[in-house]
């Protein structure tokens, strides 16, 4: 008898990777990791849905303790619109 091997599909290929809210709280507790999964290098710009108030990753926004090139992950949740006071969830990325 000769049985074929059967072919193993690979599952959970993204359980290494850690949600953004995780990698902002390493780097809280002082825990620099190397190996931050999936860095994107160009920048991002987020639009309000409900306003249309632009945030660039780029720019940052220093008048509110963000500095330039913050990754839009990396604001705390506890973020808001500076214009109509939404969190986050009501962001989307723009894509040019
Ligand atoms: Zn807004």
């Amino acid at each position: 008898m000769f049985r074929r091997p059967r072919a193993v599909r690979p599952k959970g290929e993204l359980s290494g990777i850690q949600p953004p809210s995780r990698i902002f709280n390493d780097v809280l507790s002082n825990e620099k990791k190397e190996s931050v999964v999936s860095e994107v290098l160009e920048y991002k710009s987020w639009v309000c849905l409900i306003c249309g108030w632009i945030y660039n990753e780029e720019d940052g926004l220093p008048e509110e303790g963000i500095a330039a090139g913050t990754r839009f992950a990396e604001i705390p949740d506890t973020w808001r619109c500076p214009l109509c006071d939404v969190g986050k969830d009501d962001f989307v990325a723009v894509e040019f």
